[in-house]
């Protein structure tokens, strides 16, 4: 929601300003259409790899004050608009399973938004649980229709 291009670099500005995570790469910004929710705007998507000592736990802490930062409130449609997501694709060659954090995310190998800017920075990344790299489960995808267009940043 917003100015959301604004909202993903200053997040990712807020996400590595003291040093705890420490930013690594970040692939371009695209644009995809919304997949589960249809009547939206189309989003801004990004990945980015990140070195921290942070637990998985304490890492998704700081990712959802981060989202608070940018404005967003608890509720609201599940996939609907937002303006800030920031969720955890792979840590390292984890597998967990809990209630408030699964890991790899449950979604990331069915998602051209998601798969296209991993590659974009680390094609050869495992999945710890398909067996299979995020390159190889990017093409597997490729009969599907999930618009996906890149978007200019400076930032
Ligand atoms: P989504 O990202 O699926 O659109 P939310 O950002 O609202 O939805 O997240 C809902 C819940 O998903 C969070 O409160 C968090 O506890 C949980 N969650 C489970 N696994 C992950 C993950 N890998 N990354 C981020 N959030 C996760
Ligand atoms: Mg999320």
């Amino acid at each position: 929601m917003g100015d959301r291009l604004r909202n993903c670099c200053l997040g990712i500005d807020a996400l590595c300003a003291d040093g705890v995570v420490a930013l690594l790469a970040r692939s371009p910004f695209y644009e995809s259409a919304p997949v589960d929710y249809l009547d939206q705007d189309w989003f801004i998507n990004a990945a980015l790899k990140i070195r921290t000592a942070l637990s998985p736990l304490d890492l998704l802490h700081r990712l959802q004050a981060v989202q608070a930062a940018a404005g967003r409130k608890p509720g609201g449609v599940r996939f609907g608009p937002r303006p800030l997501d920031l969720d955890i694709l792979l840590y390292a060659d984890l597998v967990m399973d809990t209630p408030v954090l699964t890991i790899p995310h449950p979604r990331m190998h069915k998602r051209r938004f998601v798969l296209q800017p991993m590659c974009d920075i680390e094609p050869l990344a495992m999945h710890p649980v398909l067996g299979r790299n995020v390159q190889s489960l990017l093409n597997q995808l490729s009969a599907e229709a999930q618009a996906l267009r890149p978007f200019p940043c400076d930032c």
